[in-house]
C-alpha cells in the first residue's frame, strides 16, 4: 500500500532533532523547516542565541514544508508520497478511516 494525496497530507507535519538529521542525510533538508531558523527570522535579535533556542526546540525541531494548496511538498506528480519508505513518524502512525478509503492503494 501506498500513500495518496489526501486530506492527511495536510496535517503539519513535526519533526524531532534526531528525525531532521536523518531526513537530511536521506537528502530531504530542502523539504522541511527548522523552528530555530523561522523564531530567528520573526526573532533577529536572537541570532546570538541560535544555539540556545535550538536546544529548546530539540522535540519539536523542525516541519515539512507545504506547497500553495496547503499540501506536503513531498507529494509526487503522481498524487503518491514521494518518500513513502522514508516518510516521518508522524505519517506513520496517522490514521483515519478516511485512509483506508482514500489514501491508500494497493501496489505490486
Ligand atoms: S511525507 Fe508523505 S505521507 Fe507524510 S505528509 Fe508528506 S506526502 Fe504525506
Amino acid at each position: 500500500m501506498q500513500c495518496t494525496n489526501s486530506a492527511c497530507c495536510k496535517i503539519e507535519v513535526v519533526l524531532s532533532r534526531e528525525e531532521y538529521n536523518k531526513f537530511v542525510a536521506l537528502g530531504y533538508g530542502s523539504h522541511v523547516e527548522k523552528e530555530t531558523d523561522l523564531f530567528i527570522k520573526k526573532n533577529p535579535e536572537y541570532e546570538k542565541r541560535r544555539e540556545f533556542i535550538d536546544n529548546l526546540y530539540r522535540d519539536e525541531y523542525a516541519r515539512l514544508l507545504k506547497d500553495q494548496s496547503g499540501m506536503c511538498v513531498l507529494i509526487g506528480e503522481n498524487t503518491l508520497c514521494s518518500i513513502y519508505e522514508d516518510r516521518p513518524i508522524a505519517c506513520r502512525e496517522y490514521e483515519t478511516t478516511r485512509c483506508e478509503k482514500i489514501r491508500c492503494i494497493p501496489t505490486q
